[in-house]
């Protein structure tokens, strides 16, 4: 008996530690994919649209890169949205005027995008997207309803941060790597390989290579007959309160 007793106790051991790592996995998992909508229910694109429109989302910025993407989009007659960091906002108010001067959307995307972000208290992330706000609202007199989460992270404490604050968020469908990739091509077949209308196209208007690879996207949409316009008009929402 004593033996058996032994054996159960150390299969029921490896039971338990394989359940708890298991549990681990999958909370990271659906933390980190937020076009899963496991804590929130989140907009990543409109398949429901007939029109050749998709939506051309830049996040990380305003920064100095933001004004030649502005002058391209203005080139090619398209909308954009620019989900911005408040810190960057600070810094770079009159980029920030700008972008809505010309037409395009603008969203929350935390005061500091920490790295902490998955880590941070709710009261935290709360403090994370009011800040933002408030500064969004001295610079550019507009109260921001639309929010896009730090490197895709909603966990139970994102949630119950964004049901205090009511921001409807905003994902996206496809992702263009253009932070990690350092390949022109490679990241520009990965955007239009598959395109279709009512796509969420994610880009970063901090990094270099995105201005570089914008000229031939908005080419390419432009001769496919395709319109970039603002999330909020791709999913009828109010961006402004
Ligand atoms: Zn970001």
């Amino acid at each position: 008996m004593g033996v058996f007793l032994v054996i159960f106790k150390a299969i029921s051991f490896w039971i338990f530690l394989f359940a708890i790592l298991t549990y681990l996995l999958f909370l990271l998992l659906v933390s980190t994919n937020v076009q899963w909508n496991f804590f929130v229910e989140a907009h990543h694109n409109n398949p429901s649209l007939k029109n050749k429109e998709i939506a051309l989302t830049f996040d990380d910025g305003p920064v100095d890169n933001t004004l030649e993407i502005l002058a391209l989009l203005k080139k090619f007659n398209m909308k954009a949205s620019f989900f911005c960091i408040g810190k960057n906002i600070e810094q770079n108010p009159e980029i920030f005027r700008k972008i809505i001067e010309e037409g395009h959307m603008v969203g929350n995307h935390t005061f500091s995008h920490t790295r902490k972000i998955g880590f941070l208290r709710t009261h935290q992330i709360i403090e994370e997207i009011i800040k933002c706000n408030n500064i969004a609202f001295n610079i550019g007199g507009i109260s921001l309803n639309t929010f896009r989460p730090p490197f895709g992270i909603i966990n139970p404490k994102v949630k119950r941060a964004l049901e205090r604050t009511g921001h409807q968020v905003i994902g996206w469908n496809v992702r263009s790597y253009d932070a990690v990739l350092s390949s022109k091509n490679f990241i520009l077949k990965r955007i239009i390989k598959n395109i279709k209308p009512g796509d969420v196209i994610l880009l970063h208007d901090n990094n270099l290579l995105t201005v570089e690879i914008l000229e031939q996207l908005l080419l390419f949409l432009q001769t496919n007959n395709y319109r970039s316009i603002r999330v909020d008009n791709l999913f009828q929402l109010n961006a402004y309160s």
